[in-house]
């Protein structure tokens, strides 16, 4: 696996406290906050604390615990949020974008997690 981490990207920015950010939660490994650009009346994005690129490269080289800290994560933005459809929220979307296909802009792993209204098809008609 070749992939290489530029630690000048806005996330390693704010993860370093070099730039602010609207912080949701914060964990060990994880770190959640909103998206500055929301395209939802939730947006928040989740974010590994450690240098990977993309949801690929974290799922092959980072640690159980960073893995299992940020499945964690993830997972509790969805409760505070009130998005869980097993406890009554009205749903979500996931997304995570990789590489130029994936249309990734930030080249630090990031989920996108949105919800507060129907988020319409996965993906636009071509
Ligand atoms: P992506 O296209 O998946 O790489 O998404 C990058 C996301 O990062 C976009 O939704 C941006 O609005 C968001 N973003 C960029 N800069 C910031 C920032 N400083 N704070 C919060 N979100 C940001």
């Amino acid at each position: 696996m070749s992939y290489s981490y530029d630690n000048q990207n806005i996330f390693a920015k704010i993860l370093r406290g070099e730039i602010p950010n609207n912080t949701i939660l914060e964990t060990a490994h994880s770190l959640a906050f909103h998206d500055i650009h929301p395209q939802a009346p939730i947006h928040i994005l989740v974010i590994p604390k450690g240098p990977y690129v993309t949801y690929d490269h974290f799922a092959q080289a980072a640690s159980d615990a960073e893995i299992l800290d940020f499945t964690r994560a993830i997972g509790e933005v969805c409760r505070v949020t009130g998005v869980q459809p097993g406890e009554d929220g009205n749903g979500f979307r996931v997304i995570a974008n990789a590489g130029a296909d994936g249309v990734q802009d930030v080249p630090h792993l990031h989920v996108h997690i949105m919800g507060g209204r129907n988020m319409g098809r996965m993906v636009t008609q071509q």
